[in-house]
């Protein structure tokens, strides 16, 4: 039984990862930024209230990604395990996951943390911002994406290292060395 959550900054590499691992262990992949992007370009009412947050590379609110990702744990895919990627961004968001599992009685998560500099991650946006077009892998929304991570989610790099839930891998290599790396740290 996997439970992963992956933790890390935008371009880090964290859904081309949680997509090869959660499709070699047959779990689902849980990544609240392409439910939201599906939302958006359907239009619905979740889609609606998210699509300006996400467009400027701001943290949709709390309330809308609770209220998701509640309905998207009480599937029932999910009993086998899952791998969580863009959630929990903030604090907030991870003692809503921390009470949701503890309910559960599914406390056993384990937590990576992909690490790779600035540098790189700013030149893996861009070319990702050509190639698919996303609207916040533009110049201006790249760096302010970087200073959310850098002020919201990086916090929880200690708080699950102090509660010893975290190990770090290297996501700065071919992406085969990465998920290499990353199946011989996690316990499957
Ligand atoms: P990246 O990690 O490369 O920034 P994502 O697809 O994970 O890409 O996220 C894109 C955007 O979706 C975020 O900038 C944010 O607006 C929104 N988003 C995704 N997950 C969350 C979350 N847990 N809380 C709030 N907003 C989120």
């Amino acid at each position: 039984m996997t439970r992963l959550i992956l933790l890390g900054p935008p371009g880090s590499g964290k859904g081309t990862q949680a997509k090869a691992l959660a499709a070699s262990w047959h779990i689902p992949h849980i990544s609240t930024g392409d439910i939201l992007r599906q939302a958006v370009q359907d239009r619905t009412p979740l889609g609606l209230q998210a699509q300006s947050y996400q467009e400027r590379g701001e943290l949709v609110p709390d309330r809308l990604v609770m209220d998701l990702m509640r309905e998207r744990l009480d599937q029932p895919d999910t009993n086998s395990g899952w791998i969580l990627d863009g959630f929990p961004r903030n604090l907030a968001q991870a003692s809503f996951l921390d009470e949701l599992l503890q309910k559960r009685d599914q406390n056993s998560v384990e937590v990576i943390s992909l690490e790779v500099p600035d540098e790189v991650l700013i030149e893996r946006m861009h070319e990702r911002g050509k190639k698919e077009g996303r609207k916040d892998d533009t110049d201006d929304v790249i760096r302010h994406r970087l200073e959310v991570y850098r002020e919201q989610t990086a916090p929880l790099i200690s708080y699950y290292r102090e509660r010893q839930q975290l190990t770090s891998v290297n996501g700065n290599q071919p992406l085969w060395a990465v998920t290499a790396a990353l199946q011989e740290v996690i316990h499957s």
